[in-house]
C-alpha cells in the first residue's frame, strides 16, 4: 500500500462526494445497540427489530431485566436474534452496573486507546463497531472499516488482496492523517462508493472516478480478495 495512491483515492472520491462535518444517526446507546442487532441484518430489519425492542421494553432497563425468549422473540426481524439478546442485555447489565445508568457519554474523557479497549471489551463489540461509535459520536481519530471500505480499498489497490478488515483498520489509519474529520469523510466516502458505485457482485466501472487508479479493473475482475465473495 502507498500513501500517495491512497490518499490521491480519498481526494478523488471527496470530488464527488463533498465534505461533511462528523454526525451520527442517533444518540450513542441507541447506536451501541442498533450496531449489535445490525450484525449481518439489512438496515431495515436492523431499524425493525429495533423499534419492537423499544416498543415492548421501553426503557434500558426494561431491556436488560426483560426474560430472554421475549426479547429474543421481539429483535426476531434481525438475525441470529438468540446470539444478540443475550449479548444486548449483557452490555446493558456491564454499563448499568459500572456507570449507574445506561449512558456511554464518559467515553468521551477517555484517550483514544482507553475508550477503544473499555468498548471491545463488552459482548458483540467488536472493533468495526467500536471505532464508528468512538468516531461519529466522541470525534476519536480512528477509522471503521466495514464491508464496503474494505472492498473499495482492496479493488482499487491500496489494501492487499489477503488483508483482512481487522487489519484494515491499522494498516489505513497508519497511512491517514490522525485527524477525525478526515477519516470520518474517508469512511463515508468509500462506504457511499461501496453502496452505490462500487457494489460487490456489478461494480459500476464505467461510472467511477476512481477507474484510472483500480487494480480491480485493470485486472479485468480476475483479482481474488478476502472481502469479496465468489460469484455465485
Ligand atoms: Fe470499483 Fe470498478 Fe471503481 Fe474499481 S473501477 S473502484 S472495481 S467501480
Amino acid at each position: 500500500m502507498t500513501n500517495d495512491a491512497l490518499w490521491a483515492a480519498h481526494l478523488c472520491l471527496t470530488e464527488v462526494y463533498g465534505t461533511q462535518d462528523i454526525y451520527g444517526r442517533y444518540d450513542p446507546m441507541h447506536e451501541l445497540i442498533a450496531t449489535i442487532l445490525s450484525h449481518r441484518t439489512t438496515h431495515a430489519n436492523e431499524v425493525a427489530a429495533y423499534k419492537a425492542m423499544r416498543d415492548r421494553f421501553p426503557t434500558w432497563e426494561d431491556v436488560r431485566d426483560a426474560p430472554l425468549d421475549e426479547l429474543t422473540a421481539c429483535i426476531g426481524p434481525a438475525n441470529y436474534p438468540e446470539v444478540k439478546a443475550p449479548w444486548i442485555k449483557q452490555v446493558l447489565a456491564a454499563i448499568i452496573a459500572e456507570r449507574g445508568e445506561a449512558n456511554i457519554d464518559f467515553l468521551v474523557e477517555m484517550s483514544t486507546e482507553e475508550a477503544m479497549k473499555w468498548l471491545t471489551s463488552l459482548p458483540g463489540v467488536g472493533l468495526k463497531t467500536a471505532s464508528l461509535l468512538l468516531l461519529f459520536y466522541f470525534k476519536k481519530p480512528v477509522l471503521p472499516v466495514d464491508t464496503h471500505v474494505h472492498r473499495v480499498t482492496q479493488r482499487v489497490g491500496v489494501l492487499g488482496p489477503k488483508v483482512s478488515a481487522e487489519r484494515a483498520h491499522k494498516l489505513l489509519l497508519e497511512q491517514l492523517p490522525s485527524d477525525p474529520v478526515v477519516l470520518f469523510n474517508f469512511h463515508k466516502h468509500f462506504y457511499w462508493h461501496g453502496q452505490r458505485v462500487c457494489t460487490w457482485y456489478s461494480p459500476k466501472c464505467s461510472e467511477c472516478a476512481l477507474v484510472a487508479q483500480c487494480a480491480f479493473y485493470q485486472s479485468n475482475g480476475n483479482m481474488v480478495l478476502s472481502s469479496t465473495p465468489k460469484k455465485r
